[in-house]
C-alpha cells in the first residue's frame, strides 16, 4: 500500500533519511522505534508529504505522492496523521473538529458528516462530549478525538507519531486501546512509539531506525528477544 523506494533526505549536511526501503502492506501494522533524532518523525512526515524528499520515491496505492494542489489535499486526507500534540481546533466543538475535514475536503453534507462523526466519537468513547470544546477534555480524550478526526476522512493508512508521549500514564492505555482496536479492524498503520507493550501486542513488524537508516526490521517476537545489531541491543538495553 505504501512503498518507499531508496528514499534519501538531507537537512543541510544532516542525512536524516538514508536510503530508506520500506514497503507496508494493506492492513499491516508497522511500529517504528529508535533513538531520538534517528529520523522517525521525518519518515512519517515524508509519507504524507509534510516533508519533501531529495532522492527516491514514495507511493501510496501505486501512485507517486502528488507535489501540490488538489491532489496533495486529497493525499493528506488519505493519510491520517496523529501527532504527539493533539492539534485540535480550539474554537470548534469536538463534533465540529471531526466533521470539518469531510465537509471541506470531501464535500460531505453536514448532516451526513455529523452522523458519521458521532459514530466515530462513539467508537473512541467520546460521543457524550461531542458538544464540548477541546480544552474541556483531558489529554487522553483529546487524543482520541484526534484519532476520530483522522478516521473521518476514511484514510487508507494512519500514521501515529508518538501519540501517547504527551499523556499522563493513566491516559495512555485508553489511547492505546483505541489503536489496538483499529489495528484489529484491519487499518494499515505506521506507529512511532516508545510503548513496547503496544509494539509486542499490535505490531506485525518492528522497524528499528538509527541515524536516519533502517538498521533492522523483524517481527516483534524476534526483534525483542533476539535483536541482531549492536545498535538495537544497546537501545533495547536502555528502554526495557
Ligand atoms: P525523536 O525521537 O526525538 O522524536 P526522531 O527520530 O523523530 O526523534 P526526527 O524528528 O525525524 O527524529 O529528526 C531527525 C533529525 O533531523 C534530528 O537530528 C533533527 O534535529 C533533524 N531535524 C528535524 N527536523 C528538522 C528541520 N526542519 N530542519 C533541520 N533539521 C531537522
Ligand atoms: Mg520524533
Amino acid at each position: 500500500l505504501v512503498v518507499l523506494d531508496h528514499v534519501d533526505k538531507w537537512f543541510g549536511d544532516l542525512h536524516v533519511l538514508q536510503d530508506i526501503e520500506l514497503s507496508i502492506a494493506r492492513g499491516e501494522v508497522v511500529v517504528v522505534i529508535g533513538p531520538s533524532g534517528s529520523g522517525k518523525s521525518t519518515l512519517c512526515r515524508a509519507i504524507n508529504r509534510l516533508e519533501t524528499i531529495d532522492k527516491g520515491s514514495i507511493s501510496l496505492d501505486g501512485q507517486p505522492l502528488p507535489a501540490e494542489g488538489k491532489e496533495l489535499a486529497k493525499l493528506r486526507a488519505e493519510v491520517g496523521m496523529v501527532f504527539q500534540s493533539f492539534n485540535l481546533f480550539a474554537h470548534k466543538t469536538i463534533l465540529e473538529n471531526v466533521t470539518l475535514g469531510p465537509m471541506k475536503v470531501r464535500g460531505v453534507k453536514k448532516a451526513d458528516a455529523e452522523k458519521r462523526g458521532m459514530e466515530l466519537l462513539d467508537r473512541v468513547g467520546i460521543a457524550h462530549q461531542a458538544q464540548k470544546y477541546p480544552a474541556q477534555l483531558s489529554g487522553g480524550q483529546q487524543q482520541r478525538v484526534a484519532i476520530a478526526r483522522a478516521l473521518a476522512m476514511d484514510p487508507k493508512v494512519m500514521l501515529f507519531d508518538e501519540p501517547t508521549s504527551a499523556l499522563d500514564p493513566e491516559m495512555i492505555k485508553e489511547v492505546l486501546d483505541v489503536m489496538v482496536d483499529l489495528a484489529k479492524q484491519g487499518m494499515t498503520m505506521v506507529v512511532v512509539t516508545h510503548e513496547m507493550g503496544f509494539a509486542r501486542t499490535a505490531a506485525d513488524r518492528v522497524v528499528f531506525m538509527a541515524d536516519g537508516a533502517i538498521v533492522e526490521e523483524n517481527t516483534p517476537e524476534e526483534f525483542f528477544t533476539n535483536p541482531q545489531s549492536d545498535r538495537a541491543k544497546d537501545f533495547l538495553g536502555k528502554i526495557l
